[in-house]
């Protein structure tokens, strides 16, 4: 892979992505760069690490930095979290600030708006869940939202159905800098495809497991052996009490087996190959307290 010369009047930048927990940040950024980057799932805040999706086109390329949930921190691994959403804000061309649409705003949305005031660059408001809306709620949804951040332009999107994105991405793109190719067109993601795979098991473990495994688990790939038939994963699933270890293992090992057999599917279309997926879990307790730990799983602060 490598990085070609951008034509004249190509356009580039970096897009922070920010919004509460749960409102879609993960699957727009999905559907705009239309290769799975990020994990989706129902519950909220699944996002831990800054993950870049790029979208390479002939005349631009846009690179979409999708943050964790800027929320109020209940402990370590939430002020962690915080701190790196913040400073994604800070070196960024463009931010799509993106909100549940089907609903009026709220305190969270508030809380986030307050810290974007006085931006400099372009910001986007995105109006998701367009789907979910009532037509007949929309002029006040809308008012909510314009109420609170007096945005660059407004979208009203469905990242599911892709409704309106098109429209979204034109306009970001449009107000982008001259400027290079910042990664190979090929790339979607400049994330390793260990830390990729890693997110495809916990999106599995919480799909699965719904509210009784909360976010007290992480995923450790210990070894990828890339093989000429077969690529070989041994992964381990990382909970804070037995109790929770005993749901992830289910009755026999049923629940470790359909999770491995998701994130199994998953990883071979990642990896266009085939996959043998060896899942381990462990009881690691208090490790979203530990500063250590967190740094040892991966979850740095950035500065
Ligand atoms: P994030 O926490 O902001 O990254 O949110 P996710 O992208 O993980 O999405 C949270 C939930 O909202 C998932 O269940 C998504 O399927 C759902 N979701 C995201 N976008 C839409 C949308 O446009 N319409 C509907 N109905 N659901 C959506
Ligand atoms: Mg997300």
């Amino acid at each position: 892979m490598s990085i070609p010369e951008a034509p004249p009047g190509f356009r580039s930048g970096f897009s922070a992505v920010i919004g509460r927990p749960n409102v879609g940040k993960s699957t727009l950024v999905n559907r705009i760069v239309g290769e799975k980057v990020a994990i989706t799932s129902p519950t909220a805040q699944t996002t831990r690490n800054r993950l870049r999706g790029i979208l390479s086109r002939p005349d631009a390329q846009l690179i979409l930095v999708d943050t964790p949930g800027i929320h109020k921190p209940h402990h370590r691994l939430g002020e962690v979290l915080v701190h790196n959403a913040r400073t994604a804000v800070g070196d960024v061309d463009a931010v799509l600030f993106v909100v549940d649409g089907a609903e009026p705003a709220g305190s969270g949305d508030a809380f986030i708006a307050e810290g974007l005031k006085g931006l400099q660059m372009p910001l986007w408001l995105v109006l998701n869940k367009l789907d979910r809306r009532s037509p007949k709620r929309a002029e006040e949804i809308r008012a909510s939202y314009r109420e609170l951040v007096n945005a660059t332009g407004v979208f009203e999107v469905s990242a599911v159905r892709g409704t309106h994105v098109k429209d979204l991405v034109e306009a970001v793109v449009a107000r982008l800098p001259e400027g290079p190719y910042y990664f190979p067109p090929d790339l979607y993601t400049d994330q390793p495809e260990r830390f990729i795979m890693g997110e495809l098991i916990r999106e599995q473990v919480l799909l699965l497991t719904r509210e009784e495994i909360p976010h007290s688990v992480a995923v450790v790939i210990d070894r990828v052996e890339e093989g000429e038939q077969l690529t070989r994963v041994l992964a381990t699933v990382l909970v804070e009490r037995q109790s929770q270890k005993r749901i992830i293992v289910g009755a026999g090992g049923s629940m470790i087996k359909q999770i491995g057999t998701g994130a199994r599917q998953q990883m071979q279309k990642l990896i266009s190959g085939k996959v043998h997926l060896e899942l381990f879990v462990k009881v690691k307790e208090n490790w979203r307290q530990s500063e250590g730990a967190l740094r040892e799983l991966g979850y740095r602060r950035e500065q």
